[in-house]
């Protein structure tokens, strides 16, 4: 029998979700406002609406199966609705609710005793300005914030000026040494499926990843408590899915969790070439009631990430693609976005081989070769 599954949103990770799913006996339905999102030709039933609204949301999910996201942003009275209904919500809106805030995120990582940075929360700036004694900080708003836009190193008091007048929590600055992403699959009898851990190396201009590495190189002590630590998240949310679990390592090697997603992430788009079963693939088999896959890496992976070009707006177009194909082991992915603007995510790269000097070799040559004008 044809399952009915919906996602919720159309960008690239939808996009890559429905190519996996094109092995799987499954009718997919995408929900979006924009008719040319990356996802929109790929799924055999499109549907113009917003995710954020409550009839749209409902509208599109009653006669489903089951229903995933591929974007925090999402009605989830609606989902509640639906689930009551009997369609397959996953992750559950429990879950999405706990995680949507960083208010309730943080909070459910006290709660659970589950490490991570120390924090207060701030209703607004009146509130932060009050907190100098524990500084240096960053902070975080409640909710809205992504890639970086809703995050404020606060270092000093004549900094506090920076944050967000809006609830948020304001977090022990970390003494970072790395940040490692832990994708973790649940299915709905508890069984859990966990990938090799990613190194992200961050842009420290920007707070946004710069490229990464799997599988991250650390010793067998931290390995261990990311895997543990990375569980408890899981578990304790008590919702089938894919979870990404962002985690940093601190200089004194101790592991605390930044923060998770509960969803396919960018720190898994290199499960499609480099691991047995990617984070795609093992979604659908969550979704739609299938054993779990192996989770094992064949080769090391990079990913680079393609970031529309400064200073060129409109129709895009893929300069150096050509030099970047050529070479062996490098697989591109472009997500059909027909616009490019600076810093807009259009494609990404991946680099698979034995040899982790290769990686990096080829990452730094893509960079240059690679760019998206218009
Ligand atoms: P986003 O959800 O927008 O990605 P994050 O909470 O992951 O925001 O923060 C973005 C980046 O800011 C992190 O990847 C990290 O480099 C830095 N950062 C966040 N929290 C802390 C912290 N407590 N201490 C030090 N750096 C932090």
């Amino acid at each position: 029998m044809m399952l009915k599954v919906g996602i919720l949103g159309g960008g690239q990770l939808g996009r890559m979700l429905l190519q996996a799913a094109a092995n799987y006996p499954v009718e997919t339905y995408v929900m979006e406002n924009d008719p040319e999102c990356p996802a929109a030709h790929l799924c055999h039933h499109f549907t113009k609406g917003d995710i954020r609204n409550y009839d749209d949301v409902f509208n599109f999910g009653k006669d489903l199966d089951a229903i995933t996201i591929e974007i925090e942003s999402v009605n989830e009275d609606a989902l509640d609705a639906l689930e009551q209904k009997g369609v397959k919500v996953y992750p559950r809106p429990s879950a999405l609710r706990t995680i949507k805030n960083k208010i309730t995120q943080k909070q459910y990582y006290k709660d659970q005793q589950i490490p991570s940075p120390e924090f207060v929360i701030t209703q607004n700036l009146t509130e932060l300005n009050g907190h100098v004694s524990f500084l240096p900080a960053v902070h975080k708003i409640g909710q809205g914030g992504y890639d970086g836009k809703g995050v404020q190193v606060i270092r000093t008091a004549a900094d506090l000026g920076k944050g967000f007048d809006a609830p948020g929590v304001l977090e022990k600055m970390v003494n970072i040494h790395k940040e490692i992403a832990q994708i973790v699959a649940i299915n709905e009898k508890g069984e859990t499926a966990i990938y090799p851990p990613v190194d992200m190396v961050m842009d420290p201009q920007l707070n946004l990843l710069d490229y990464q590495i799997s599988p991250a190189e650390l010793p067998q002590q931290t390995l261990w408590k990311i895997e543990a630590i990375a569980l408890a998240v899981v578990k304790g949310l008590k919702s089938p899915g894919i979870f990404a679990v962002e985690l940093f390592v601190d200089k004194n090697g101790d592991v605390l969790v930044n923060e998770t997603a509960p969803r396919v992430h960018n720190s898994g788009h290199h499960t499609i070439e480099a691991n047995y079963s990617s984070q795609f693939d093992m979604l659908w088999r969550v979704m739609l009631g299938y054993p779990l896959g192996n989770t094992d890496h064949i080769l090391s992976a990079s990913i680079v990430n393609l970031v529309g070009a400064d200073g060129f707006s409109g129709p895009a177009v893929y300069e150096g693609l050509e030099e970047v194909l050529k070479m062996e082991n490098v697989f591109v992915h472009i997500y059909g976005k027909k616009e490019t603007k600076p810093g807009r995510k259009m494609g990404h790269i991946t680099i698979v081989s034995k040899d982790r000097q290769d990686l990096s070799f080829k990452a730094h040559r893509i960079k240059n070769l690679l760019k998206v004008v218009s």
